[in-house]
Order: structure tokens, then C-alpha cells, then sequence
């Protein structure tokens, strides 16, 4: 036998020794205690007889009695002695240390009950502690056990639900910041990612800006439908998108406005970006669902302007605004400067 299945021979020993005592109405003493441990693991065979006997007469047995018998059987053999009793705590503790391993406790609680019950543990041959004293023992074992499970228990399901929350509010902090950045009908950049981002580009020896408009927007809307606005306003912002080069950004600056920021454009170059996205948007078809109509003729107008030394933000801004009406007032369809 293995010491840990000896361990576990014990423990099932022990279990069936104490319902025995309280069954026959023996008291608790080490010396009954061991008869009836050894009675139980069935070492010797005469003792079982008399034993047997002494039940069978119904007879309680007398304290005397049962110190002889111990004397006769027992107390000359080692096999049943304060060690074995130790053995079968031992056993008990590699459970109730199981049980608490399987709720993941390692906790600071779980080590002071188990050093307590250790350290008591060692008492029991010290002090030659009564079975009564004993069992007190393993009834608080079990108590103090079940106690740390439960709050380890309850401790692993606060983990879980805080694990929860933090995955929840994490998910909200990212849609959250997504809806601080991108503008959720056409997935471009905001107004308020172009604010910051102009703003770290003024530092730029080289930066252009274009601001473009779709032209009679208001009309497609009132013919269309605002629905079907909105996908125009779509397909305008992936076309734009598909035609930024070389770190051009593009933003949804307002309503049917866009803006794209160049750094490192001169006002030639950029120009000719703003010109070649105003001629891919005249190709963009969009077809309504409903009717299978058509819809042609999507233009856009556009106002240039390369960032001058020492100029602001705002007066950038301003002259590309100025020159996007101007393209309005020449007819649309076109960028500006031409
Ligand atoms: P212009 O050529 O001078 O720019 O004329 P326009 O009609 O495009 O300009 P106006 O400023 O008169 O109208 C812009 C319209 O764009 C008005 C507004 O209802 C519409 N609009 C703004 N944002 C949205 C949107 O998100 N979806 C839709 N469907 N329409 C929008
Ligand atoms: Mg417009
Ligand atoms: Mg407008």
C-alpha cells in the first residue's frame, strides 16, 4: 500500500469508527476510540468476536470493559495509536485542501486555517487529545473549509462579473472613441479628428488643403429622398477615399462637405488630387432600389490652398472656403484655383 493510499484506508477507517461510538453509545475516549478503529479495520479477529458478542447482548459496555479489552487487544500493538489518528486527519486535510485547490483558493485565509489546523494537528498526539476534542477539530476543519469555499466561491464570481464589467466598459470606451473620431455614416474621419489633425500639420513647411461640397445636394435629397442622400453622401466618401495618394487624409468636414489635408502637397499637386477625385465622383452611379432609377450627375466643387508662411489654421481654412464658392459661383463641377 502507497502511503497515500494507507492515508486513504485510514480516512475510511476513521469515517466508520465515530458513526460506531454513537451508534453503541461509547464514549468518546482515545482508548474506545482505538478499539473501535481497530474493531473496524479488522485486525484482530478475536477482538471483533468479543466485540460482537458484547453488541449482540445489547448490553451497553461498561468503561471497564472497554479498558480491558483495550489492554487485551490494543494498546500493546502500534497499529492504532495517536499517528494513525494523525494519518486519517491527514487524509481528511488532503480533501478538504482538494476541495478548496478546486475553487482556486489561494487565498491569505486559506493558508491561516490550514496553518491552524496543522498546528492543532500536532496537539493531538502532544496533548493526547480526546476523540471528542478530535472531531471538534474536524467539525471546524469542515466549517472553517466551507466557509473559505463559499467566499472563494463568491470571490471567483465577483472576479467573473468584475471581468465582465471591464469588458463591457472597455468595449463602450472603444465605440466611444470611435464615435469621438469617425463619422458613422460614411466610416470617414470627423470634423473633430480634421480639427486636431490640421492643427499638428501647421508645423509642416509643406501642406495643402481642399474643401469639397456636393453640388446641389439639397435637390437629391428633395427628389431622392433623404435616404437616399445618405447613400450619396457614401458613395462620395469611398470614392474620395479610394483616391487619396501619399498620406492624403480625407474628412467628413459637415453635411455633404468634405475636407482632405495633403501634407507635403504644394497647391499644383494638390490641385490636381482635388481634380481627379471631382472626376471620379462625376462617374459614381447610383441606382434606387425602389424604382431602379438612375441617379447621374453627382458633382462636387472644390477650393484649394497650400498653407502660407505663417499663416493660421483659420485664415487656411478660410481661403480654401473662399475659393470652393467661388467654384459654386462659376458653375460648379470644378476646383479652384483653376
Ligand atoms: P450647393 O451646390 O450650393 O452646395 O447646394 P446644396 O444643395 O448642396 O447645398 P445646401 O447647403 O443648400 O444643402 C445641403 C443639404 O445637405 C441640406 C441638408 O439637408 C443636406 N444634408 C446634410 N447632411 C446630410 C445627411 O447626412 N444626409 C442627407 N441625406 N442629407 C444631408
Ligand atoms: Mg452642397
Ligand atoms: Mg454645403
Amino acid at each position: 500500500m502507497s502511503s497515500k493510499e494507507e492515508i486513504e484506508q485510514s480516512f475510511v477507517t476513521l469515517k466508520q469508527t465515530v458513526p460506531l461510538l454513537v451508534k453503541h453509545k461509547i464514549s468518546a475516549v482515545p482508548s474506545n476510540y482505538a478499539l473501535w478503529y481497530t474493531y473496524v479495520s479488522n485486525e484482530s479477529p478475536k477482538l471483533n468476536e468479543e466485540l460482537d458478542a458484547a453488541v449482540e447482548s445489547e448490553l451497553p459496555i461498561s468503561e471497564l470493559r472497554a479498558k480491558d479489552l483495550y489492554r487485551s487487544y490494543v494498546s500493546d500493538t502500534e497499529e492504532v495509536n495517536a499517528w494513525d489518528l494523525r494519518q486519517s486527519l491527514e487524509g481528511m486535510m488532503i480533501e478538504l485542501s482538494q476541495s478548496l485547490k478546486d475553487t482556486k483558493s489561494d487565498t491569505q485565509d486559506y493558508k491561516k486555517v490550514m496553518d491552524v489546523c496543522i498546528d492543532d494537528l500536532s496537539k493531538v498526539e502532544k496533548e493526547g487529545w480526546s476523540v471528542e476534542e478530535v472531531l471538534g477539530l474536524v467539525r471546524n476543519m469542515v466549517k472553517e473549509a466551507q466557509t473559505i469555499r463559499q467566499s472563494t466561491m463568491s470571490f471567483n464570481g465577483a472576479l467573473a462579473s468584475a471581468e465582465k464589467e471591464i469588458a463591457r466598459l472597455k468595449a463602450q470606451l472603444e465605440a466611444s472613441q470611435q464615435e469621438a473620431l469617425y463619422d458613422a455614416l460614411t466610416g470617414l474621419c470627423n470634423r473633430r479628428y480634421f480639427d486636431s489633425e490640421i492643427a499638428s500639420k501647421m508645423v509642416l513647411e509643406k501642406v495643402s488643403l481642399g474643401l469639397i461640397d456636393i453640388d446641389h445636394f439639397k435637390k437629391i435629397n428633395d427628389n431622392y429622398g433623404h435616404q437616399m442622400g445618405d447613400l450619396v453622401l457614401k458613395a462620395v466618401a469611398k470614392k474620395l477615399q479610394s483616391c487619396c495618394r501619399d498620406n492624403a487624409q480625407v474628412f467628413r468636414y459637415g453635411g455633404e462637405e468634405f475636407a482632405v489635408l495633403m501634407p507635403g502637397f504644394d497647391e499644383k499637386r494638390a490641385r490636381h488630387m482635388a481634380d481627379v477625385m471631382r472626376r471620379s465622383i462625376e462617374k459614381i452611379t447610383v441606382k434606387d432600389r425602389r424604382s431602379g432609377q438612375s441617379l447621374g450627375d453627382i458633382t462636387v466643387s472644390a477650393g484649394v490652398a497650400q498653407l502660407k508662411s505663417k499663416e493660421q489654421q483659420s485664415e487656411l481654412i478660410e481661403r480654401a472656403d473662399k475659393l470652393l464658392y467661388e467654384a459654386k459661383r462659376l458653375g460648379r463641377n470644378r476646383v479652384m484655383p483653376i
